[in-house]
């Protein structure tokens, strides 16, 4: 039953599990009491916070928990927002949701203005920035495709028109290395549960002096830009996550390509092979999106379904309605492309029979629906 769906979700790392059992179950304590129950608790918390600072390479005093990378975006983006009224925002077209609507919901509030770069499906984009740019926020990996965004490249023209970054590193995280502070993050969301974390719980970076407004109000928690009880369990558990996929990251990144390549060799195998929609050498290894001509994803995908195979047709966040992927569309890719299309994606429990027997799934249903 080989379970690529892992830009959706991820099955939870046992280290995980194993750190988070005595918080569920014992350690039951509010970080915020002066006590020694309440101690406890503030001091995992506080360990967590340094084994996620660590794999982004930035201080702990930078980052709080959030419930995940949407909540992340959205204090990130309404929080830059309230503090600079009609600022220009650019973001690329292939953003996630989370971040999508929450700049169309601030835009037609008339809070900001808002470009959309036209980047390629290889992640390029030769146009140049705008001087005006309030705020940059783009994702290092695109959950569809996999396609690294150039970041890097683009922040500096950003920071000398004293305009800030904002990245999205929810596809990136545990997957390839990310340097926040390399990349010229000045706040980044990421959430658990893509790297083998619980679900529910993210962070949100913000690096000193970065001028954003309270976007949520109530207690001191994660220094008043997250305030309520922390949910300590699942903070335990992202942390636990972080450092066993910092752990294995170099490891990591071999074992994807070579299951990635297997996969793909497979696919070109069959009678009529899928376009490839994953620029392979510009990409998180882990996935690969490819469309067949002619036929429906979706219905591929729940005959996949039924042979035991989870996949998934353009992102989890939009299975179940009926309209095309954004993403795919944004690239400009043809309708009939978009509808073809397939995403498979690798994680840290993926095994080479995996594959295999997704293959076979592949064979089987494309075939019948040829
Ligand atoms: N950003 C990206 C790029 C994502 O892929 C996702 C999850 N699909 C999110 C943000 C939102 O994460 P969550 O649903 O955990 O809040």
């Amino acid at each position: 039953m080989p379970y690529l769906d892992y830009n959706a979700t991820a099955p939870l790392r046992p280290e995980a599990l194993e750190a988070m059992l005595p918080y569920l179950r014992d350690h039951f304590g509010n970080p915020s009491s002066i006590h020694a129950v309440g101690r406890k608790a503030r001091v995992a918390v506080d360990e967590a916070r340094e084994q996620v600072a660590d794999l982004l390479g930035v201080s702990p005093r930078e980052l709080v928990f959030t419930a995940g990378a949407t909540e992340a975006n959205n204090l990130a983006l309404q929080g830059f927002a309230r503090r600079h009224p009609g600022a220009h925002v650019a973001s690329s077209a292939l953003e996630h949701p989370s971040v999508m609507e929450t700049l169309r919901a601030l835009e037609e509030q008339g809070r900001i203005r808002w470009s959309r770069l036209p980047f390629g499906e290889d992640g390029a984009w030769s146009g140049e920035l705008a001087a005006d740019i309030g705020l940059l926020t783009l994702m290092l990996a695109n959950n569809e495709t996999g396609v690294l965004l150039p970041v890097a490249e683009l922040a500096p023209a950003v920071h000398r028109t004293g305009g800030v970054v904002h990245v999205d590193v929810t596809q990136a995280a545990g997957r390839i290395a990310v340097d926040l502070e390399a990349l010229g993050a000045d706040m980044a969301a990421l959430s658990a549960h893509k790297l083998g974390g619980p679900k529910g719980i993210g962070a949100f970076f913000v690096k000193r002096g970065t001028e954003l407004e309270q976007a949520l109000h109530g207690g001191k928690q994660e220094r008043s830009r997250r305030p309520g009880t922390e949910n300590v369990a699942a903070i335990v558990g992202f942390g636990a996550a972080a450092a066993a996929a910092q752990a294995e990251l170099a490891a990591f990144g071999e074992r994807m390509r070579t299951l990635r390549d297997r996969l793909w060799s497979g696919l070109q195998a069959l009678p009529q092979p899928p376009l490839l929609n994953t620029p392979l050498d510009r990409s998180v290894p882990n996935t690969l999106n490819v469309s067949f001509a002619g036929l429906d994803g979706n219905y591929l995908l729940q005959r996949m379904d039924m042979l035991g195979l989870s996949i998934s047709s353009g992102s989890a966040c939009a299975s179940g309605t009926p309209e095309p992927s954004p993403v795919l569309t944004a690239l400009g890719y043809p309708p009939e492309r978009v509808k073809g299309a397939l995403r498979f994606s690798l994680g840290w429990a993926t095994t080479e029979p995996d594959v295999d027997e997704a293959l076979a799934v592949v064979r089987r249903v494309v075939g019948g629906a040829r």
